[in-house]
């Protein structure tokens, strides 16, 4: 038991460090004051450093080596660090510290670049990202697929060829149903008016409540984008307001609080241990789109929240509980992805998956990034691309290396609406207690469901633990086909 119980108090400071390193990054997205940018970038790095040492530290080899698990979660714990381990071991200490100042140049670079609509500004830093990170994903692949060894740090288990299958047989239905909806002759209304921005901030924090998050261990504040941050007995959200698209507010806190109650309803006995946090980026997207989608953009739900918004601003411009629902769902032509309807939001993924592949396997330059995305856009939702702010330079996420991570977007629209259907058939009433706006039979299933587990079980185990069979794409589409044939009378 001693290398166990070693290895797992050493951890256990390394996770206790790293939520210190958390909360500086969301410091740095709330309330830091400005001036302190270049202080706070030298203080991270010095914490980045003292977790990369800590996670490289030849001692848990030894430990890993020596340790006996005594039970099914001492064996998972195990298996974690061990995973952890190996990968930061691969990459050579020199690679990952280049990696870390590039990229965070790189984002500045970005920032300026997309403020500016300048790719060519971009290019040059991004060119060096994406050599990085293919040293990285050779120094990572065991099998030489550059792809998979990226995507495996954000969906383990996870194959290009597989996410590649899985688009191929969502693509067409989407398409299909996006086509129905754009050619039919009753378009929604947009819900139009100005939004006081108190007003949507009480009702933004009523809307995390109902949703279960506890903000005895949370707190909610604005940031330019929102997110959640931490684990365990202290997890924070964020928030943005726009006067006039309140639903921007709302419907980003409901899914950062999807996120956020995740992490807060882990099992407390793997608090600060590898097991205390959600099981891989898939399955944490499936929690903030349950709640966002199936649930907060729900006939029942926005019945709910359409009374809530009467009462805090007035009578609405959509004026009955039909109207604001089909606003709510209303599907338009958009550049922009977080932005997108739940219809077109896979599509803008899977041009994502396309452009990423290439550029990590070489197929693809950066130099040509630019033409390769406005040609593929124009094909796939029929609209040209204005601006590169609109285009290329939308997404801060390859500018950060993350590379591999897009699809775990969609992974998780998928894993939701395989929860979704079984949560439904768990719990025939639940329909009614939502358009009440008492949501806690459906947090509460899949809070033991799913959050309670932490790490615990692989991404598709945890999935299928929770539905009874192996996740596919054929409950999301069902239900995305169902829902905007009723909203759109198709
Ligand atoms: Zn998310």
């Amino acid at each position: 038991m001693a290398a166990y119980d070693d290895l797992m108090a050493y951890q256990r400071t390394t996770e206790a460090l790293s939520q210190v390193a958390g909360r500086l990054g969301w410091d740095q997205e709330t309330i830091m004051p400005r001036g302190a940018a270049e202080q706070r970038s030298e203080e991270m790095g010095a914490m980045e450093e003292i977790l990369h040492a800590r996670r490289t530290d030849p001692r848990i080899g030894d430990w890993l080596a020596a340790a006996k698990p005594a039970s099914e979660d001492q064996k998972a714990q195990l298996r974690k660090i061990r995973r952890t381990y190996e990968r930061n071991t691969k990459v050579p200490a020199d690679l990952a510290a280049e990696l870390a100042r590039v990229t965070s140049r790189a984002q500045g670079v970005w920032a300026e670049a997309r403020g500016n609509e300048d790719v060519a500004a971009f290019l040059p830093i991004l060119g060096q990202v994406v050599d990085l990170r293919r040293q990285e994903a050779a120094a990572l692949a065991s099998d030489g697929n550059l792809y998979d060894a990226l995507l495996n740090d954000y969906e383990p288990g996870a194959t290009g060829v597989e996410i590649s299958e899985l688009f191929g047989r969502m693509r067409p239905r989407l398409v299909a149903l996006r086509d129905k909806i754009m050619g039919a002759s009753n378009q929604p209304d947009k819900l139009v008016g100005q939004f006081d921005a108190d007003g949507q901030a009480k009702l933004a924090e009523t809307l995390a409540l109902t949703f279960g998050y506890n903000t005895d261990r949370g707190r909610i504040d604005r940031s330019v984008h929102p997110f959640s941050s931490g684990s365990g007995l202290d997890v924070r959200i964020t928030t943005r307001v726009s006067e006039s698209d309140p639903f921007n507010c709302f419907y980003s806190t409901i899914h950062e609080v999807g996120h956020a109650t995740y992490e807060q309803n882990v099992d407390q006995a793997f608090l600060l241990t590898p097991l205390g946090g959600g099981v891989s980026m898939g399955v944490h997207e499936s929690q903030s789109r349950i709640y966002e989608n199936q649930f907060g953009r729900s006939e029942a739900f926005t019945q709910f929240l359409f009374e809530k918004m009467t009462a805090q601003f007035g009578t609405l411009s959509t004026p009955d509980p039909w109207a604001f629902y089909r606003a709510v769902n209303r599907v338009s032509p958009s550049h922009i992805r977080t932005e997108s309807d739940e219809v077109q939001y896979n599509l803008h993924v899977m041009m994502r998956f396309d452009i990423e592949q290439k550029l990590i396997s070489g197929q693809l330059d950066v130099a040509d990034l630019e033409e390769a995305w406005n040609t593929q856009f124009e094909a796939d939702f029929g609209v040209a691309v204005d601006k590169p702010s609109n285009g290329v330079l939308q997404d801060v996420h390859w500018s950060v290396g993350l590379f591999g991570y897009f699809p775990t977007y969609s992974l998780g629209n998928v894993y939701a609406g395989c929860l979704f259907e079984a949560l439904k058939a768990d719990i025939p009433g639940h329909e009614e207690a939502v358009r009440k706006g008492e949501l806690s039979a459906v947090t509460d299933w899949l809070r033991d469901k799913v959050q309670v587990h932490g790490g615990l079980y692989g991404p598709k185990e945890v999935i299928e633990r929770a539905t009874g069979s192996a996740p596919t794409e054929e409950p999301l589409l069902s239900y995305l086909e169902a829902k905007f044939t009723k909203l759109y009378d198709l």
